[in-house]
């Protein structure tokens, strides 16, 4: 059975980010910049519709730090 992640919670490492804003073009709706250029997930929270959900995997793959994680906040299979 394929496991759901769009109630995944979206963290972005703030010691990673380095601000190039890649995930915040491909996700504005998910995405912001603070005023210290470090990433957050302004939306952090699923469930997510499939479009928002397809832009958050394109931001966690485009990110060249690695710095976006996305947490299953299911217990399911834990
Ligand atoms: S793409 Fe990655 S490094 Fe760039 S702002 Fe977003 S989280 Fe930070």
């Amino acid at each position: 059975m394929p496991e759901d992640l769009t109630t995944a919670q979206v963290r972005v490492d703030a010691d990673l980010c380095e601000g190039h804003a890649l995930c915040i073009q491909l996700a504005p709706e998910v995405f912001d910049l603070s005023d210290d250029e470090v990433a957050g997930a302004a939306e952090a929270e699923g469930p997510w519709d499939r479009d928002t959900w397809d832009s958050i995997k394109s931001a966690v793959d485009a990110c060249p730090r690695q710095a976006i994680s996305l947490i299953n906040t299911s217990t399911k299979g834990q």
